[in-house]
């Protein structure tokens, strides 16, 4: 079997066991996952590990995060097709791309330059040039482009991110990571007159958010 087939096998297979059956129960989701081909996203030697049930290393000791939390985080953000979404902490992109399939107008902000230029260039060669990527501290949003209808973090953040949320339309969804540096909860919370409804989901790990409101460097 040629090596893309055996990709495409390993992806279905992807979604139906770590995906489906789990929790994962949004259509528009399972089919954004089956449809990204996450083994661009990440290093050549990497290639055959890309649907291991798990985070992966990437470059600047960073990590492209595992399949399950990248498909709980889009499912959180409840999205149909029409939103305009920021996603901090690119990495290697992957996670943009999943969103790209997801939302009409996706803007991705990555600390380290040379992580956001390679995943430029991978998102462009996996067909997602559509998706903006932007060089800067995320923990500030991105006010240019607010307000947003869904933020995801895909790094561990110290505390809530009153900024993201600020950035929020009315009704808007943030998901983030929120705890110390060796172990968070995903937290999920909707922008409402009263304030953040915030839900607290499944625990998880993430490298951390490094930033204004993250982590000192
Ligand atoms: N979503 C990514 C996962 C990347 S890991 C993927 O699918 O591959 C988290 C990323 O967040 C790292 O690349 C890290 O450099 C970045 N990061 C950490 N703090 C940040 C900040 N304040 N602003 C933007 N990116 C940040």
């Amino acid at each position: 079997m040629p090596p893309e087939d055996e990709q495409t096998r390993r992806r279905r297979s992807m979604v139906e066991a770590q995906l489906r059956g789990r929790d994962i129960v949004d259509e528009r989701v399972l089919r954004a996952m089956a449809a990204v081909p996450r083994e661009e996203f990440v290093r050549e030697r990497e290639r055959r590990r890309a649907y291991e049930d798990a985070a992966l290393p990437i470059s600047g000791g960073q990590t492209i995060s595992q399949p399950y939390m990248v498909a709980r985080i889009c499912e959180a953000l409840q999205l149909t097709g029409n939103e305009r979404v920021l996603d901090v902490g690119t990495g290697s992109g992957y996670q943009a791309a999943v969103l790209a399939e997801l939302a009409a107008e996706v803007h991705t902000i990555e600390r380290i330059p040379e992580l956001a230029e390679a995943a430029r260039e991978r998102l462009a060669e996996a067909g997602y040039g559509r998706v903006h990527v932007h060089v800067g501290d995320g923990t500030l949003g991105l006010p240019e482009f607010a307000p947003f209808d869904g933020i995801a973090v895909a790094a561990a953040a110290p505390g809530f991110p009153q900024t993201l949320y600020e950035q929020l339309k009315p009704r808007g969804r943030l998901v983030v990571p929120v705890g110390s540096a060796r172990g968070q909860r995903l937290e999920v919370a909707v922008r409402s007159p009263e304030g953040p409804a915030v839900i607290h989901s499944v625990p998880c790990r993430f490298v951390p958010l490094v930033g204004a409101e993250g982590f000192g460097e």
